[in-house]
């Protein structure tokens, strides 16, 4: 179900149009009611007049990270403080938390967006969805939520951990659809297994997982383990939280909102517009936030852009899967490597759980990377050649990806510690020296 076709449907061309009014209106607000936007647009020695369509958005400066730290906690609101009725905080995968502000239309807006991520993963009035992202501070659990109740869902608002107890209601209230990151999914399909209970007695059938990059194997592995279809849904707290954009039911892109959340893609070092189909760093502009509107926020996302209509009948650009973000991006001995492209080699053999973590030192200045797998128990053997052999063969298999060799740890199953979150997949030891 489309659950906005006027937007979701628009031509490109009244797309433009509605994205220019709003534009113009945003960064009146931003560069009247927030003395950092406007410090940055006069040094560069624009005005809100200098903003007459869309496409003057490249006049404008961008907005980092470090800005919304420099401005903790509420340095980057537009609107008094008693206009803004929540408050979030990123989960702080990278560094220092940063704080978003929302007013009444704020959430509104988040609930309708939410919606029509859940609508397009085919998500009705009649499911119940479990929502097993953490409420609190993280963005995840409350604006599931609130785009739950909005669609007419019913919620079950679970929060993440308490692993037996998801289980045991997820069961007994016929949960049909999984709202968390895929990781936990992961978990929560290994101690589904172990439970005991066999799965047919779960109504399960749609997970829509996000907050965090994960491959198409991944993707494969999660609906097998747990007999649902799973769905990609992707946010930002910068921007809003969860539901930025999500998949339809042809998967072949993650449709973004962008009557709210204008994107762009840029060199991430020349910050120049890529070439259409190029991949690139994502770039929002939040074109109708009140609270906290963010100016061509730079988001460290890598992906591509498809402003093609979707067999689904929307057109609303879509983005392909996240690479990873340009913070996860390892340089070991020069050359890059995204813990996603070992995750898609790991998941491709059925030897290893999809369970996995790099660590990365540096040994008498050279930098060296291991990957831990975890063997599935069934491959184990006390017979050393095969697992010699074993060794050998996912090195090779990395080795072909990475374009480096890593040293490969096999470990026992069930040793790699599990999320109820964002995964923790790299752990970065020459950062310590
Ligand atoms: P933090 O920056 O502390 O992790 P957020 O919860 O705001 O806090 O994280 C947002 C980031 O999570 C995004 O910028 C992106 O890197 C990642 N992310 C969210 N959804 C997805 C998704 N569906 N696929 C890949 N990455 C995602
Ligand atoms: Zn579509």
């Amino acid at each position: 179900m489309i659950w906005n076709e006027t937007v979701e449907c628009m031509s490109r061309e009244e797309m433009r149009k509605l994205q220019s009014i709003r534009l113009k209106n945003v960064v009146e607000r931003a560069y009247h009611n927030t003395p950092f936007y406007r410090a940055k647009m006069q040094e560069m020695g624009i005005t809100p007049d200098d903003i007459a369509s869309i496409d003057d958005i490249t006049k404008l400066p961008f907005t980092v990270k470090q800005d919304l730290r420099g401005n903790y906690p509420f340095g980057l609101m537009a609107v008094p403080m008693s206009e803004v009725v929540r408050l979030h905080a990123s989960s702080g995968t990278t560094g220092k938390p940063i704080v978003v502000g929302y007013t009444r239309k704020d959430l509104s807006i988040w609930s309708e967006v939410v919606a029509r991520c859940l609508a397009a993963c085919g998500v009705t009035r009649n499911d119940a969805v479990q929502v097993s992202y953490g409420y609190g501070l993280f963005t995840g659990g409350l604006g599931l939520h609130n785009g739950i109740e909005n669609l007419g869902g019913t919620v079950i608002p679970m929060s993440s951990g308490n692993t037996q107890k998801q289980i045991q209601i997820m069961h007994d209230f016929g949960a049909k659809v999984l709202a968390c990151t895929p990781s936990y999914a992961l978990f929560l399909a290994e101690a589904i297994k172990d439970s005991g209970i066999p799965r047919e007695e779960f109504q399960l059938k749609t997970g829509v997982f996000g907050a965090e990059p994960w491959t198409e194997n991944m993707r494969k592995d999660i609906e097998e383990k747990l007999g649902i279809k799973a769905y990609d849904i992707y946010g930002l707290t910068e921007i809003i939280g969860p539901g930025v954009g999500s998949e339809c039911e042809h998967q072949d892109g993650t449709h973004l909102w962008e009557d709210h959340f204008f994107p762009e893609l840029i060199d991430p070092v020349t910050l120049q517009p890529v070439e259409p189909g190029q991949p690139g760093e994502l770039v929002f502009t939040t074109i109708t936030k009140e609270g906290m509107p963010m100016i061509r926020y730079r988001t460290r996302d890598l992906t591509t852009l498809n402003y093609e209509p979707c067999a689904c009948g929307r057109t609303a650009v879509r983005m392909s899967k996240i690479l990873g973000r340009s913070d996860d991006m390892l340089i070991i001995r020069g050359v890059n490597v995204f813990p996603s492209q070992v995750e898609s080699v790991i998941l491709e053999m059925e030897e290893f759980e999809p369970h996995y973590l790099l660590v990365v030192d540096r040994v008498n200045n050279t930098d060296t990377l291991e990957v831990q797998v975890e063997l599935r128990a069934e491959f184990y053997t006390d017979e050393m050649s095969k697992m010699i052999a074993l060794k050998k063969k996912i090195a090779h298999n990395l080795q072909s990806v990475l374009g480096i060799s890593p040293a490969i740890k096999i470990v026992e199953p069930r040793s790699i510690e599990r999320s109820q979150g964002k995964a923790k997949r790299v752990i970065d030891n020459r950062k310590l020296i």
